[in-house]
């Protein structure tokens, strides 16, 4: 069966039956690259694994699988590497940052292509998680050249305190499939400015998004040994993961994925003492309050839920209205669900929601909404599976806080309303969770607005706004959401150590 019928097959309910694709992946495509690259080459391996298109499940491309030791090979080439790196200027380093940049913006479209095809997103947010990418190039290229230490005023007459900032050396960095190419340029670009070198491991899903990262980086000077890549299947992850978290020649590692799997990748590191950076899972609150503009609280609201289907660590999961607005809101945004919603495969034009990621990722939507509706929730909008890993967007209400829907993070297109009547009952429910990474907000009411964003237990606030990344602000979470900040002026620091420099025996 091609695979557009197959398709067809899986999303009848919504795909005109003439629609065609517009952009295709095959072997031809300019910046598929399926090896592994360490030390500036690309490096077959013995065995190699199938990367889906999950809209579909055909395979695009066949990835070298790498195991321990080419994972061991790259921390040797970055450890090596890094001694030459560090030791270029901070503006030779921003010009080979903003040239991988530029590289990025003239090949936007194919590593869009890319993204959709591997990860199942829609080309406009593929194009749009291009540009985010390539932002953080530009971001930190600058950056690179405004790390200052300190002269700082020493109590004694004869001596001078300098604190000098330096790179920590060789960062691990794992990322997750749902942003194949930010979640390593943002990780990548702050360390190479400071002067370190990386070792990537991608995920499973995605490693083709890392790869075409790798060309550009070769093509814009990025030397041997600086930027790694080690693409593998899940069977290896666990003993490549080992080599990068407990290597004695890695100083950092840097995570962006679930908690249980930082938990265990921080476990390993704490042997060798590593620094650490973990953007981990979240479960973020999104609360209408009675003083809300409520058609802007509906945008935000399908800003911020159906973003790459749901598959986002930011995306709200709980969407607590206050009694006021409730009906009015649940109303304007089920009439937004189906106006602007549209299922299909994200290389054609209009689609706005693709698949999940996998199979899994479904039945764990499915079973949330069984679970709720088992407790009284109802379904007002969508609520099945449809073949293979695509899922209506689903809006549900009369959700309670017992429904695991409210306890755990869902990552797919799942909206549960929970009606409230005070505000203090909101920021209860708001901050009754072990992680705290995004929480949004509606209101209207300047007092409210401090307050809330004061009380709520979370990194980042969007306060009448769905969406709020961006590189010149500090990404990160409290609780276990995660370690340290990404982006911003503070995302560098997490590559760079303080040195205490005390220049003594001067004369006075
Ligand atoms: P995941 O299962 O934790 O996987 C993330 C990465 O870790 C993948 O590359 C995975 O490899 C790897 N991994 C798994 N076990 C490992 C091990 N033992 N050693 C080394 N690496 C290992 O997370 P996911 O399901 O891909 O991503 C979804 C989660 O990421 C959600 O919880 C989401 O909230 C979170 N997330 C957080 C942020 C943030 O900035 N805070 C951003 C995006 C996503 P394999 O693919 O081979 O399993």
């Amino acid at each position: 069966m091609s695979s557009l019928r197959f398709l067809r097959s899986r999303c009848s309910l919504r795909l005109p039956a003439a629609m065609l694709r517009h952009y295709s992946l095959d072997a031809s495509h300019p910046l598929l690259r399926t090896q592994g690259y360490v030390n500036g080459r690309w490096l077959p391996a013995a065995s190699q694994f199938p990367v889906l298109d999950p809209a579909t499940g055909e395979e695009i491309a066949r990835v070298s699988d790498c195991g321990p030791e080419e994972a061991k090979q790259a921390v040797d080439a970055a450890y090596e590497a890094f001694h030459s790196w560090k030791r270029n200027s901070a503006k030779e380093r921003s010009i080979v940052l903003r040239k991988w940049f530029e590289l990025m913006m003239l090949h936007k479209e194919e590593l869009a292509e890319l993204i959709t095809y591997e990860c199942g997103k829609p080309m406009s947010e593929s194009l749009g998680e291009v540009s985010y990418s390539a932002s953080f190039l530009e971001w930190f290229s600058e950056e690179a050249r405004r790390v200052y230490g300190d002269v700082v005023p020493s109590p004694a007459k004869d001596r001078k305190i300098l604190l000098l900032k330096q790179p920590v050396g060789v960062a691990s960095i794992i990322t997750p499939w749902n942003f194949p190419s930010a979640m390593i340029t943002r990780k990548v670009a702050a360390a190479l400015a400071a002067g370190c070198t990386v070792v990537v491991k991608p995920a499973e899903d995605t490693p083709l998004s890392a790869l075409a990262l790798a060309e550009l980086a070769e093509k814009a000077g990025v030397p041997p040994g600086v930027f790694n890549v080690v693409p593998c299947s899940r069977e290896k992850t666990p003993a490549v993961g080992e080599v990068l978290c407990t290597d004695p020649l890695v100083a950092k590692i840097s995570f962006t994925g679930s908690t249980a799997t930082g938990k265990l990748l921080l476990k390993m590191a704490a042997d060798t003492v590593k620094k650490a950076s973990m953007e981990l899972g979240g479960h973020a609150p999104f609360i209408v309050f009675d003083s809300a503009d409520v058609d802007k609280a509906v945008s935000g609201a399908m800003a911020s839920k159906f973003r790459n289907s749901g598959q986002t660590c930011v995306c709200s999961n709980r969407f607590l209205v206050q009694s006021g607005v409730h009906d009015a809101f649940v109303d304007k945004l089920g009439r937004a669900m189906d106006a602007e919603l549209r299922l299909g495969h994200g290389s054609e034009p209009g689609t706005t929601q693709g698949p999940l990621i996998n199979t899994r990722a479904a039945e764990k939507v499915v079973h949330q909404i069984s679970d709720a509706v088992s407790r009284g929730a109802k379904v007002l909008k969508g609520g099945k599976r449809l073949d293979g890993s695509f899922m209506e967007p689903t809006l549900l209400v009369g959700v309670t806080t017992e429904m695991i829907c409210t306890k755990e993070e869902t990552f797919g297109p799942l909206l549960p309303v929970i009606r409230f009547n005070t505000e203090e009952e909101a920021l209860a429910i708001a901050n009754a969770s072990n992680v705290g990474l995004a929480g949004y907000f509606f209101s209207q009411d300047v007092s409210q607005i401090w307050r809330v964003t004061e009380a709520l237990e979370v990194g980042m606030v969007g306060v009448n706004e769905g969406l709020l990344s961006t590189p010149e602000a500090a990404f990160g979470g409290v609780k276990q959401s995660g370690l340290g900040l990404e982006g911003s002026k503070y995302g560098i620091d997490e590559y760079l150590e303080v040195k205490y420099m005390c220049f003594g025996g001067l004369k006075p």
